[in-house]
C-alpha cells in the first residue's frame, strides 16, 4: 500500500481470484470454467475482428444484445452486456444499494459480493444460510435493501425455485432484487420468465460457464427497460467500451451454436451425477449441486488438508477457509477423464490416510 491511498480503500479487502498456477501442469477443478471449448464458430468469428482491433469496439453492443433478444424473447433494451457478469454485479451494487440502502446477500454466497458492498461504502446485511446450507426465501420477505442472490448459490450449488424467487421479489417492490443466475444452465429453474412482470427482477447471467468463454469475459443482463438503462447510465460513467470486439462477435458466434453448448451443459450434469455417486461411496457428504461443482466434504478430514493434498498430486480444488465451510471442498465438473484423476488421487490419499 502507497501512502497515497485514501482512507476509504485502505482496509478494503479484495475478492481473491482461484489460482491459475503456472507451475505445473494441474487437473484445473478449481474455478468452474468449461472443460469444454467455445461452440464451433466463435473462434473464427473472434479472429476475424482482432483484425479490425485498431477500431473501438460497437459501445451499444448492438448485434449482440439483438442476439440475446431473440435469444430470449425480448427486446435490445431489456439486454445490457458487460465485461464478465463481475463487472454487471459491480454495476448493480453501485446503482441500486448504499446511501442509505443496504444490501442484503447470503452469508455463505459469492465472495464479490460483500467486497462490492465494501468498495462502494454499502452496508453489507449478510443473511445466514439454514443449517443445511439452503437459503430460506422466507428470511428475504420485506426488506428494506437491495438483496443479491446467487441461484443456484455458490459455493453450495443449491438452487431456490422460481416461485420461491418469484415470492422474494415481490414482496420488495422498493427495491432491486438481483438473481446472479451464472450457473443456471446446469438444471435450476431461471427467472427470466418473471421479467416481464417485475420492474424490480435484475437477472444476471454469463458466457464463462456454460458457454466455455470464461477467458473472453461476457456477462448479460435481463431486466425491464428502466434498470437496464441504470445500468448503462453507470457503464457510460465508466468505460462504454467495456466489451472488445473480438468478445462481441464471439458472443454472437456462441448463442448461433446454443445447441452446443446446451450438449456440453448435459454433459456437465451427467458426469456430475457420476461425480456424486463416486464421491457418496468414498464416504463424502455432497451438498445437492444444480451447479457446474459440488461441495463436499468428508467427516474426520480436514478441508484444508485435502485441498493441499490434492493440489501435491496435480489436482486443483478450491478451499474456503472459512467459519462453516472450512471442511468443504468446492470441486470443478471437469471432463469424466479429470473427474477419473481426482476420485483415483482421492482414493490414494485417503487410503494413505486410514494406513
Ligand atoms: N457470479 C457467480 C456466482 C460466480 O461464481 C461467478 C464466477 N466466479 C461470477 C458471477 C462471475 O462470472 P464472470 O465475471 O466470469 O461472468
Amino acid at each position: 500500500m502507497s501512502r497515497y491511498l485514501i482512507d476509504k480503500y485502505r482496509a478494503l479487502e479484495a475478492y481473491t481470484p482461484g489460482e491459475q498456477p503456472r507451475d505445473m501442469r494441474y487437473v484445473k477443478l478449481n474455478t468452474n470454467e468449461s472443460p469444454y471449448p467455445p461452440a464451433p464458430g466463435v473462434v473464427e468469428a473472434a479472429t476475424k475482428e482482432a483484425a479490425r482491433a485498431q477500431l473501438y469496439s460497437d459501445p451499444m453492443c448492438a448485434d449482440l444484445r439483438d442476439a440475446l433478444a431473440e435469444r430470449y424473447g425480448v427486446k435490445r433494451a431489456n439486454v445490457f452486456v458487460s465485461n464478465g457478469s463481475d463487472d454487471i454485479l459491480n454495476f448493480a451494487f453501485m446503482a441500486f444499494a448504499g446511501a442509505g440502502v443496504p444490501a442484503y446477500f447470503p452469508d455463505i454466497s459469492y465472495g464479490f459480493y460483500k467486497v462490492y458492498a465494501a468498495l462502494h461504502g454499502i452496508e453489507a446485511r449478510p443473511v445466514p444460510l439454514k443449517q443445511d446450507f439452503s437459503i430460506d426465501p422466507v428470511d428475504y420477505k420485506n426488506l428494506d435493501g437491495f438483496i443479491a442472490i446467487a441461484n443456484p448459490n455458490a459455493p453450495t450449488g443449491m438452487a431456490l425455485t422460481r416461485d420461491q424467487v418469484e415470492g422474494i421479489v415481490a414482496s420488495n417492490p422498493g427495491h432491486v432484487v438481483l438473481i446472479d443466475e451464472a450457473y443456471v444452465d446446469f438444471g435450476a429453474q431461471s427467472c427470466l420468465p418473471l421479467v416481464e412482470k417485475y420492474d424490480n427482477l435484475l437477472v444476471v447471467q454469463t458466457f464463462s460457464k456454460s458457454r466455455g468463454l470464461a477467458g473472453a469475459r461476457l456477462g448479460y443482463a435481463i431486466a425491464q427497460e428502466g434498470v437496464i438503462s441504470d445500468l448503462e447510465r453507470i457503464k457510460y460513467s465508466t468505460n462504454p467500451y467495456s466489451v472488445n470486439r473480438m468478445t462481441q462477435a464471439a458472443g454472437v458466434a456462441s448463442l448461433k451454436r446454443d445447441d452446443y453448448n446446451a450438449d456440453n451443459c448435459r454433459r456437465i450434469v451427467k458426469t456430475r451425477e457420476h461425480a456424486v455417486a463416486q464421491l457418496n461411496a468414498l464416504g463424502f457428504e455432497v451438498l445437492p449441486s444444480q451447479a457446474n461443482f459440488v461441495f463436499a466434504r468428508k467427516l474426520g478430514v480436514d478441508g484444508g488438508w485435502l485441498y493441499r493434498e490434492l493440489k501435491a498430486k496435480g489436482v486443483l480444488v478450491r478451499h474456503f477457509d472459512s467459519p462453516r465451510i472450512a471442511d468443504f471442498l468446492r470441486i470443478t465438473i471437469g471432463a469424466e477423464e479429470e473427474m477419473a484423476v481426482l476420485m483415483l488421487k482421492l482414493k490414494e490419499i485417503l487410503s494413505g490416510q486410514e494406513g
